[in-house]
């Protein structure tokens, strides 16, 4: 036996042993696979031009989307507002994927309850699960709020979640005045992003709809889906307490999703309080910083008379000083020199590894404004953003990207790419290959197959821990992505050079 209960191996370890081998070798002569050399030849031929048109042709099967599904943004979206706990309407498995999906990238216990719908509810509604759904999460988990979304199988058979908890208050599952906002979040449309937007539109809906609007001075925040907000949105406030801006972050998860160790389970931490939530409908203004995340959201603002203005997360320089003045021209506060001297050092760390970043190319794939500000970021460094891909993003992200492109030299030979999947990412590195490839944790397979070396920045890293901890946005961010690059640009002459007495001739310490 490879392994008893002194000594218990993992996986990896275990299936090396004798005895599995022989296992899967039986397994693969049972199933008539194919010879290596064979799946060798047809692996190599996957790489090609020919297989690439093929491949760009696919129109009904998408393979490794790099996207979640509606309610897992809904989820993310809810989590951001003090003592919420979302509640899905559908089935539990689903749930518990957006939990461990969440709970993997930011390394802490992440709460949702569903209304386990099985096959009865999917014949009859699922009206009688919510019922007693919102019933038992409010008896037993204590929140301020519950936030209604709706997996694939609810929004399929047409539950009608607004008068389900209409319902359900009437019932006595929860209080008349309880706040139960809700959002249709069907799955098979759109996507996390859009999950995203629809729940805080709810949300905001919810306190808003039917209340009279006094306009103040203060400015709301919606940092958007982000698998960096732990970081990001701490460096946000920092920024906006720098410049004494009068604000409201709409959705923070910051405290949530990093909630310190002192021995007690705590469910809730944190967040927009649901004072500030309703206050924030006498806001100046609303301003987004991801735009695919808020098309809804910002239009409704705008509907009730709120200036609006939308970013592409904000990485880098011209970035940053966009969003800064922005925010100066609405609040009237001036940016404060400590802001200034920031961003000379940001640009200063930039020209001093200009000569290691200059030329360089890269492939980016992600959420549309996380890739939107990163190629502006590469450029900004004089680095090339060949291929950038985003399953969620539209013709209208492609047209954004192409502008963004012809506003820089460094953008001339480079593509958008909206709808593709990292399996057509794949066809692009195998015909065009580039130099850095930044996106999340699934790209190691493509880093594994086309020796392209993978920067994990955006939602989820799951093989990597605490990223999501230190901030993207921002001067201080920038530098933190500059100094990521370099570590994985320098890595490669480091790696080159490292053959003592054969190519250490001139192994560099300084570089
Ligand atoms: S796509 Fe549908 S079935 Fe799959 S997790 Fe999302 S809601 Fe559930």
């Amino acid at each position: 036996m490879p392994q008893s209960a002194e000594k218990i191996l993992d996986h990896a370890p275990l299936f090396q042993e004798p005895e599995y081998q022989e296992m899967l070798a039986r397994k693969a002569q049972a199933e008539g696979r194919p010879s290596p050399a064979r799946v060798r030849e047809i692996a190599d031929w996957t790489k090609s031009w020919d297989y690439r048109e093929k491949n760009f042709a696919r129109q009904s099967l998408t393979i490794n989307p790099a996207k979640a599904c509606q309610p897992l943004g809904a989820v993310f979206a809810a989590a951001g507002f003090e003592k919420t706990l979302s509640f899905v309407q559908g089935s539990q498995g689903c749930v518990a994927y957006y939990r461990s999906h969440l709970a993997r990238h930011f390394k802490e216990p992440v709460s949702a309850v569903s209304s386990s719908m099985t096959e009865d509810a999917a014949v009859f509604g699922g009206t009688q699960n919510l019922v007693d759904g919102l019933a038992n999460a409010y008896a037993l988990y204590g929140p301020k709020m519950i936030a209604v979304s709706t997996t694939c199988m609810a929004e399929v058979i047409g539950d009608d979640v607004q008068a389900y908890i209409l319902f359900a208050r009437s019932k006595g599952s929860i209080p008349e005045d309880f706040p139960a906002p809700f959002a249709h979040t069907p799955a098979f449309v759109g996507s996390h992003v859009v999950g995203y937007d629809n729940m805080l539109k709810g949300i905001l809906d919810y306190f808003w709809k039917g209340q009279t609007r006094v306009a103040g001075s203060a400015l709301n925040i919606i940092p958007g889906f982000d698998g960096l907000a732990v970081g990001n949105n701490r460096e946000l406030k920092r920024m906006l307490d720098l410049m004494e801006v009068e604000y409201t972050l709409l959705s923070d998860v910051s405290d949530q999703f990093d909630m310190p160790s002192d021995g007690e389970f705590c469910m809730y931490d944190g967040g927009t309080t649901l004072e500030q939530t309703k206050a924030a409908l006498n806001a100046k203004a609303t301003l987004s910083l991801q735009e695919y995340c808020t098309t809804k959201t910002l239009e409704s603002a705008a509907g009730l008379g709120h200036g609006t203005a939308s970013f592409h997360y904000p990485l880098g320089v011209v970035a940053t000083d966009a969003l800064l003045m922005k925010i100066s021209e609405l609040s009237g506060k001036p940016i404060p020199a400590a802001l200034e001297l920031e961003r000379g050092r940001l640009v200063d760390a930039m020209a001093d590894s200009q000569s290691w970043l200059h030329g360089k190319t890269y492939a980016i794939y992600g959420d549309p404004d996380f890739v939107y500000g990163m190629a502006r970021l590469v450029m900004e460094t004089g680095g090339e953003p060949r291929h950038c891909l985003a399953t969620n993003g539209n013709k209208a992200w492609e047209a954004q990207m192409a502008e963004l492109f012809a506003s820089s030299p460094f953008g001339q030979n480079c593509k958008a790419w909206g709808g593709k999947d990292l399996w057509h990412l794949r066809s692009l590195l195998a015909t065009e290959p580039v130099g850095l490839l930044i996106g999340n944790s699934y790209g190691k397979y493509l880093e594994r197959d086309l020796q392209i070396p993978l920067i994990r920045l955006m939602f989820p890293i799951f093989d990597r821990h605490h990223h999501h901890r230190f901030p993207l946005w921002g001067y201080q961010g920038g530098l933190r992505v500059l100094v990521t690059l370099l570590d994985k640009i320098f890595d490669k002459p480091d790696g080159e050079t490292n053959k003592l007495g054969v190519t250490d001739y001139s192994y560099d310490l300084t570089r």
